[in-house]
């Protein structure tokens, strides 16, 4: 017993060097966390029905795959790494990363418990600092949550019509910048980045109107355009065919824009998102030729994954 305790002793001090350091408390960390068997009884379903359930969980590996190389490829490194290690601290690591999908304690505020690389929401999905098109993400959830139409609340996807998608589309482009603007006034990102978002943005506009503008974010980038040439915030210049962006008019465009997109979708008002979208959505001839001039230049990547992918489509599995 006392052999094995030195032993055990031992082990850690010699393997404990190829370990990275650790918070001091992993036993305590992991005791939050009870051990639970879940057992699975198939003995009363059919053939069919098993293959059926083991389908399902090979599709729940090949999800739970995607999920760490998107939460925390480096945290999988080191998982991998640590396998059949016997020493107790590298057992306690692995248990700890596999409870939290990756090195940050969900239930402490993702501190991380291995090495000293702080959180970051961007994790391995984002490059690290990426604030923009999470932006757009967040916006969908900003402004009204309902319309009033004559004294009523509306739902405003119902009220807008067809024509919502584009709408909710660019009030998320748009109040996105808006939002970042306000951040950097309040010191919560640097204004050095300001002109880079504004850059981002614009050429987030061309690169969506090569996919075409029959689709609603497509739609929303076109009529962007072109309100904010008519706002002389992006101009085209007429001896070399390229495009600039006037910084110092931006704000004030992109302003004044969210405001028009806000109040379609607080009043519901259908007639006025329609005649908006008539007016703006239009490619002028001058883009379409620049973006002619440009169809050497692939519209997207065609990614190859690190990982494996594969679909099976050849025997599908009747649910019910
Ligand atoms: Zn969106």
């Amino acid at each position: 017993m006392v052999a094995a305790a030195a032993m055990a002793q031992q082990n850690k001090a010699s393997a404990g060097s190829s370990l990275p350091p650790v918070a001091p408390d992993l036993a305590a960390r992991l005791a939050k966390w009870k051990p639970v068997r879940m057992s699975f009884d198939s003995s009363h379903l059919t053939t069919r029905d098993r293959q059926m359930v083991e389908k399902l969980v090979e599709a729940s590996q090949d999800i739970d795959d995607i999920f760490w190389r998107q939460s925390d490829p480096k945290g999988l490194e080191l998982y991998k790494r640590l396998a059949g290690n016997p020493n107790p601290v590298a057992v306690e690591i692995r248990r700890l990363l596999m409870i939290n999908g990756g090195r940050f304690d969900l239930i402490d505020n993702n501190t991380p418990f291995v090495g000293s690389e702080p959180y970051s929401p961007d994790a391995g999905l984002y490059p690290r600092g990426l604030t923009f098109a999470i932006m757009h993400e967040i916006s969908h959830g900003l402004g009204p949550a309902f319309a009033h139409v004559n004294g009523k609340q509306a739902d405003i996807r119902e009220s807008i019509g067809p024509v919502y998608s584009g709408l909710e589309e660019a009030k998320a482009d748009v109040v996105r910048m808006v939002g970042l603007k306000w951040l950097v006034d309040h010191g919560a990102l640097k204004q050095s980045d300001l002109d880079g978002y504004y850059a981002s943005y614009v050429a987030g506009i061309f690169r969506t109107v090569r996919y075409g503008t029959a689709e609603a974010h497509g739609q929303a980038a076109m009529m962007e355009f072109n309100v904010l040439s008519e706002q002389n915030a992006i101009r085209r210049d007429p001896s070399t065919s390229r495009y600039v962006i006037d910084y110092k008019l931006m704000p004030g465009a992109l302003t004044s824009l969210a405001k028009v997109l806000l109040e379609i979708e607080a009043a519901g008002d259908r007639a006025r998102a329609e005649s908006w979208f008539r007016r703006y959505d239009v490619t002028p001839a001058t883009l379409a030729a620049a973006l002619k001039s440009a169809s050497g230049v692939p519209v997207d990547v065609d990614p190859i994954f690190a990982f494996h992918v594969h679909v099976e489509c050849s025997e599908p599995v009747e649910l019910f």
